[in-house]
């Protein structure tokens, strides 16, 4: 295997609102089978992948359409819930790929998953195997992306690679003004200041406080995991 490899082990966020493709609900197998496809050339070159997925192609607690529940922790709980369909499409999906995974929720679901044990979570991981994290953080109030920095935080992973439809962070929305340019790298205190929208903030802060680069990516373009990996002008990297 690659031993230079600019990030050996990465913590991978993918959103679960990708997984919808061109459906109104639910999860298209194919994106999950393209991911599948991009994690295991990573793995092929060396590197240590752990995922943390979201669930809002499924449910989220603080939408418009979930005002009608009585209580925020109630609806994040939910949320919770649907990141753990998601991680076992995502598990199915990796296994295919020929990929050995491990799935860890936070919450304990003990038929289905291993509770998260921090030191087993990086055994698996110095094992070659791909670990996923389900349930986000276990707490509501939070988010998902919140989870992928307290979870790469916890493993000690080199960096957050937050997977998007966009090609990362730019000067003007790039949809709207064909003048945007794309950032190549951009200060941390500036994604706070001009709240940026890489991560949510809770999710920026814990980033800054561990000292953990974030990395935005497209992530529906072919062979752009292994780019990242190797170091190449992929994204836009968010550092301190
Ligand atoms: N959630 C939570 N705590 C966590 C992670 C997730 O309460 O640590 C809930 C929250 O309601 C969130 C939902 O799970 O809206 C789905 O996660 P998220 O919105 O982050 O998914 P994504 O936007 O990445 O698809």
């Amino acid at each position: 295997a690659d031993t230079d490899l600019r990030y050996k082990r990465v913590l991978l966020k993918l959103s679960g609102e990708a997984l919808l493709g061109d459906q109104a609900f639910g999860i298209d197998h194919s994106i999950l089978a393209t991911y599948a496809r991009e994690v295991r050339e990573a793995v092929e070159a060396g590197a240590e992948v752990a995922l943390v997925i979201g669930g809002g192609n499924i449910f989220r607690g603080v939408s418009p359409e979930g005002t009608q529940m009585s209580s925020r922790a109630h609806a994040d709980y939910m949320g919770m819930l649907a990141t753990m369909i998601n991680a076992m499409a995502l598990q199915d999906a990796l296994e295919n790929a020929g990929l050995h995974t491990r799935l860890l929720s936070a919450i304990e679901m003990k038929e289905i998953a291993e509770p998260f044990i921090r030191r087993r979570a990086m055994r698996h991981l110095e094992k070659g195997r791909v670990v996923v994290f389900g349930a986000g953080t276990g707490h509501p109030y939070f988010s998902t992306d919140t989870a992928a920095a307290l979870r790469a935080s916890e493993i000690g992973a080199d960096v957050i690679l937050k997977g998007t439809r966009v090609d990362g962070v730019f000067t003007a929305d790039p949809e709207k003004d064909s003048s945007a340019r794309r950032f190549a790298s951009v200060y941390g205190a500036e994604v706070i200041q001009r709240d940026l929208k890489v991560m949510d903030l809770t999710a920026v802060t814990l980033a800054k406080e561990s000292g953990l680069p974030i990395l935005v990516f497209n992530m529906n373009t072919p062979g752009n995991l292994r780019r990242v990996l190797n170091g190449e002008d992929v994204g836009t990297l968010v550092h301190w």
